[in-house]
């Protein structure tokens, strides 16, 4: 991997990042919040502080995969025209959810946006009811941000982003840069630009239900977010999906003809990395099972030694008792 840039812009998403426990996973301190790595030819990893996407260079245009947030994307717009002399010609969403798909409009002077068909309805669900990565930092269950709540980003600009001045961020002002995708697709899609090809694929729902996989079929390389991790447990679980529903996802993602995968979180991994990302479920769904089979309370779960074997992943404290809670109650409600 070549790094081509490395900026020093100040690390201004990491409370954010804290925050969106839902969609957000630790790094190692002291990577740079902002940078542009080389994975394969022409195709390109970008980092803003715990989130990542990607692009592929042709000689007729940038496919790019999500936005990430509209500050980054008016970074990555600049970074972009002084080293290429193409624009960018798509931006290809992996989910809704507003850390990753926010800033898209930066783009829409020369790209076409492009999202899985569930998409608008999971967007419009959410503007209107409760964004999903809320949900662990709602202290007091009312459903909303409040101001004691949030940290980061959200608390540094509340009074901005609370637009209707009511003193809570609701899903309308948090969503509000998310724009909808203006081309649908619903079970798989290809593009090709410049003689390069990328395929969009839905694996089915898990961590959202709009999930779509980047597979660059000549880079050997894909992108997911969210739902597939390496050497990660897992964050954003249940989301959308069935423990069942991620296992089928991940192994539909397994299928593809890939070497490298290229996470919205944490590093590059391989293929043997997804499999064991999804043999960590397997393991969970198992033990969890079993458990509520055998009448095995939640607390008695928990202070047994099951998924112990993955205390090494960096991780493991605290999603591996929140991974069994989360899939003990989807079993048993
Ligand atoms: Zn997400």
């Amino acid at each position: 991997m070549k790094t081509i840039i490395k900026n020093t812009a100040p690390l201004v998403y990491v409370g954010l990042a804290m925050l969106l426990q839902a969609c957000s996973q630790q790094e190692v301190p002291g990577t740079p919040s902002r940078g542009i790595v080389q994975i394969a030819e022409d195709l390109y990893r970008v980092q803003d502080d715990f989130h990542f996407t990607v692009f592929l260079v042709t000689p007729e245009g940038i496919i790019l995969g999500d936005p990430i947030n509209a500050d980054a994307a008016m970074w990555l717009k600049g970074e972009l025209a002084e080293r290429f002399d193409v624009p960018v010609r798509y931006v290809l969403y992996s989910h809704y959810h507003w850390d990753h798909a926010s800033g898209a409009q930066v783009f829409d002077d020369t790209a076409t946006i492009i999202g899985h068909a569930n998409m608008p309805i999971a967007l419009a669900d959410a503007i209107a009811t409760f964004p999903v990565q809320v949900t662990l930092v709602d202290a007091n269950g009312d459903q909303k941000f409040d101001r004691e709540e949030v940290s980061g980003e959200l608390a540094q600009d509340f009074d901005e982003i609370d637009t209707n001045g009511d003193g809570f961020l609701d899903g309308g002002e948090i969503l509000v840069d998310v724009m909808l995708p203006e081309v649908l697709y619903t079970e798989r899609m290809t593009i090709t630009l410049g003689g390069k090809t990328v395929e969009l694929i839905h694996p089915g729902p898990s961590h959202s239900t709009d999930t779509t996989v980047l597979l660059f079929p000549e880079q050997r390389t894909i992108y997911g977010v969210d739902f597939l991790n390496v050497q990660r447990l897992a964050f954003g679980f249940p989301g959308d999906g069935t423990l069942q529903q991620w296992i089928d996802s991940l192994r539909a993602v397994e299928a593809l003809d890939f070497d490298i995968v290229s996470p919205g979180h944490s590093s590059v991994g391989t293929k043997e990395d997804l499999a064991a990302y999804r043999e960590y479920f397997e393991d969970l769904q198992a033990v969890v099972t079993d458990a509520v089979d055998s009448g095995t309370t939640l607390a008695d779960l928990l202070s047994s030694d099951v998924l112990t074997d993955y205390s090494d992943l960096p991780n493991y404290d605290p999603q591996r008792d929140r991974n069994i809670e989360e899939a003990y109650n989807l079993l048993t409600q």
